[in-house]
């Protein structure tokens, strides 16, 4: 295995990873990065910098990850890479649910799972199917939602994913108690513990916190009991990083407890709680806490107490909810932000490429677009576009006039290009002279129309503005197939030289040929031959 192989195989195991330590996946994915920058990867670069916005958004630093995901974003659509824009996507899902808006969530999610192709790995075949249910569900489609946990559960099953199989079962449960679907979410909590047993794995703490809560709902508090206090001794036996999740688990475990009417023991559950989210912070617990506490006093028939707590938590509830609106806020003026700055790059790049005074496409844009078309090899004429005898203009008029010309002949040529030719643009090449492209035209016809256009441009009425100096053009023509193995640089040399041609034949004309024809095509009032 090379160093590349090596990198990517180590963030694939990122990638695909069901439960992360967020920290820990952090820091890997910036030593990857760093090693990738060294190898100059950039695909690498990107996958690792991908992984840390994820990871960043675990550990809730929204709006960090937000910033990142566009540039992110750019190379994979600028690379075609399907891959990590299906990842891309569900990191921006993920981020959209935190801000609370389920419709771009599944907006995103859709993406993520639209991407996929034979090159996704079997678990984002799994996983990228279950957080589209889950997104489905949070957005109210539940029939959508069990359609999609229905793909991703027997995917999980074909492709031997156990793990991945409890985890998409576990937010199936989830989704269907959180809709108050509570027979359905216990047939799913059902299924999920067979899955366990079959593979001989013991559902984590968290799992078993979601279980517990569908037994609630149901009515089993003795089971929910049960199921909590194996949660929190799993926890204790210390295999599970997520330390804060204990909090919730003594808390669920609380309400069970009160509902089995053991206020005694409910109340050592909820001080147990109130504990570690007033050591670890945990402020969304903590409001939860209050509430239950509420409950419990007025479950022993304390109902002054009840109600004095009942206002804690009021007040507590309110300023958690301010405080994520705040954060929200915040993340949503970044990415706000970012979308300005990308937009307004891409109004630069645009200005860039056009010419000032005209609006018409400049030089810029031409030397970007005429390679690609030249390289087609599909049918495709030019022509230079020169004013005649423009200094009269100028020396007789004046150069504010001569400007006017230019703009009015630059909206002629446009229009009537568009006219007969919808792929076609017209770009100024500076000073009075302009090239027209004509993709997907031989040179025969477009002379023909180019003819057209030339008249158009002597017969518009420009008395008003130049007091009787007539405006006309000339043009010099070629085509791409005229001319075998013609660079673009010999298109534009036979066009010039055309256009050599018809200012010596008298101006006012279209003059098409290949080089070293001898019998140039001069078009002027239908005339030809010269
Ligand atoms: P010909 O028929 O041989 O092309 O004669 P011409 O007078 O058009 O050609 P020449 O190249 O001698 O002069 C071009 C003039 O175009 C000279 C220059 O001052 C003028 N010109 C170039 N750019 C602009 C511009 O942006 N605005 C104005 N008003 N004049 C310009
Ligand atoms: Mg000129
Ligand atoms: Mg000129």
């Amino acid at each position: 295995m090379n160093d590349a192989e090596r990198l990517s195989a180590a963030l694939t195991e990122i990638e695909d990873q069901y439960l992360w330590d967020a920290d820990s996946a952090l820091d890997q994915s910036i030593a990857i990065e760093e090693q990738a920058l060294v190898l100059g990867d950039e695909r690498l670069v990107t996958r690792a910098r991908l992984c840390q916005a994820n990871m960043l958004m675990r550990k809730g630093e929204v709006a960090a990850a937000a910033r990142r995901i566009w540039k992110i974003h750019q190379w994979a659509t600028d690379h075609t890479d399907n891959i990590v824009l299906a990842r891309t996507h569900l990191v921006w899902a993920n981020i959209h649910r935190h801000l609370g808006d389920a419709s771009q969530s599944l907006e995103h999610s859709v993406l993520a799972v639209e991407l996929l192709d034979d090159a996704a790995t079997p678990h984002m075949h799994v996983w990228h199917r279950a957080k589209l249910a889950d997104a489905l569900g949070a957005a109210g489609s539940m029939d959508a939602a069990r359609l999609r946990y229905a793909q991703a559960e027997e995917l999980a099953a074909e492709l031997g994913l156990p793990r991945l199989l409890m985890g998409m079962l576990n937010n199936y449960a989830y989704t269907e108690y959180a809709a108050g679907e509570n027979g359905r979410a216990q047939a799913v909590a059902r299924r999920l513990q067979q899955v366990a047993e079959r593979h001989g794995f013991e559902l984590d703490p968290a799992v078993l916190d979601t279980i517990g809560a569908i037994e609630i709902e149901n009515g089993n508090y003795l089971a929910a009991e049960r199921t909590l206090r194996e949660a929190v001794r799993r926890h204790h036996r210390g295999d599970y990083e997520d330390a804060d999740a204990l909090a919730e688990f003594m808390l669920t475990l609380a309400r069970a407890q009160r509902f089995l009417r053991a206020t005694d023991r409910a109340q050592v559950s909820l001080d147990a709680s109130r504990t570690l989210c007033v050591e670890r912070g945990l402020g969304d617990v903590l409001v939860r806490v209050h509430q239950e506490q509420s409950e419990l006093h007025a479950a022993r028939g304390e109902f002054a107490e009840a109600f004095a707590v009942h206002k804690i938590f009021f007040a507590a509830h309110h300023a958690l909810h301010s405080s994520q609106r705040e954060a929200q806020a915040r993340t949503r003026q970044a990415m706000f932000e970012t979308t300005e700055a990308r937009q307004e790059a891409a109004r630069f790049r645009e200005q860039a490429r056009r010419d000032p005074l005209t609006g018409l496409r400049n030089r810029r844009y031409l030397d970007e677009q005429l390679p690609d078309l030249v390289e087609a090899g599909e049918e495709l004429t030019v022509a230079i576009v020169d004013l005649d005898h423009f200094k009269r203009i100028n020396d007789q008029l004046s150069h504010d006039i001569g400007d006017q010309v230019l703009v009015l002949v630059a909206k002629l040529l446009e229009t009537e290009l568009a006219a007969v030719s919808p792929d076609g643009f017209v770009a100024r090449m500076g000073g009075e002279e302009f090239l027209m492209v004509l993709p997907g035209m031989d040179v025969h016809e477009a002379t023909t129309q180019l003819d057209s256009i030339r008249r158009a441009v002597s017969t518009y009425a420009w008395d008003e503005l130049t007091r009787g100096l007539p405006v006309t053009v000339s043009i010099g023509v070629a085509g791409l197939h005229e001319n075998p193995n013609v660079s673009q640089a010999g298109l534009l040399s036979t066009a010039d030289r055309n256009l050599y041609v018809a200012k010596h034949a008298g101006r006012d004309r279209v003059i098409s040929g290949a080089p070293r024809d001898a019998r140039h095509r001069s078009y002027r009032d239908g005339a030809s031959a010269a």
